[in-house]
């Protein structure tokens, strides 16, 4: 079977867009996991030759209560699922609480993880990252899956640690 790579955070930071540039947008759905359909859904990936999967995961609430055990949860579940975890923050906010929380568990799994600071949409945001050191994550990589900025070495990094 392909590895699995889990793309987790926040609501808004921009995964599901980050999955689309990752998988091409041409792709089809290849798997609803049951159970949880609405909160993470399974894409088939390939690039250079190589094939991976890509789970989505998402679909709270933005005004849920209690949302930052919910997203912490929701990570939980992809780190025993996944080989490796795309954690993806808002290049433009930083760290939040609510990151802090999930980066504590997704650690915890032993899992690579890599830290991807989206919306780095132009040099000044890119110029502005090293709070995220903070995160413990180690260097956090930029992109703009918005405007495609770095997803071919996204895909690299990503096919690196997998
Ligand atoms: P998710 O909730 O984490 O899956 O986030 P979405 O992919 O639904 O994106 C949330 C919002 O952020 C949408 O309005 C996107 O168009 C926007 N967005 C996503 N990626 C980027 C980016 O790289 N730059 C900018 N400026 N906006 C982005
Ligand atoms: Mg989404």
């Amino acid at each position: 079977p392909a590895p699995v790579l889990a793309v987790v955070g926040r609501p808004n930071v921009g995964k599901s867009t980050l999955v689309n540039r990752l998988i091409g947008r041409r792709q089809a759905v290849v798997e609803d996991i049951p159970g949880v359909t609405r909160d993470r859904i399974a894409y088939d990936a390939q690039w250079t030759g190589r094939r991976f999967t890509v789970v989505d995961t998402g679909g709270w609430e933005p005004d849920a209560k209690d949302r930052a055990a919910r997203i912490a949860a929701q990570a939980e579940i992809a780190t025993q699922t996944a080989d490796a975890i795309l954690f993806v923050v808002d290049g433009r906010v930083g760290a939040t609480d609510v990151d802090e929380a999930a980066v504590k568990m997704l650690r915890r799994s032993g899992k690579p993880v890599l830290l991807v600071a989206n919306k780095a949409d132009d040099d000044r945001v890119e110029a502005d990252l090293a709070g995220l050191w903070g995160l413990g994550l180690g260097e956090p990589f930029p992109v703009s899956a918005l405007h495609g900025r770095n997803s071919g070495d996204l895909l690299d990094k990503i096919l690196s640690i997998l």
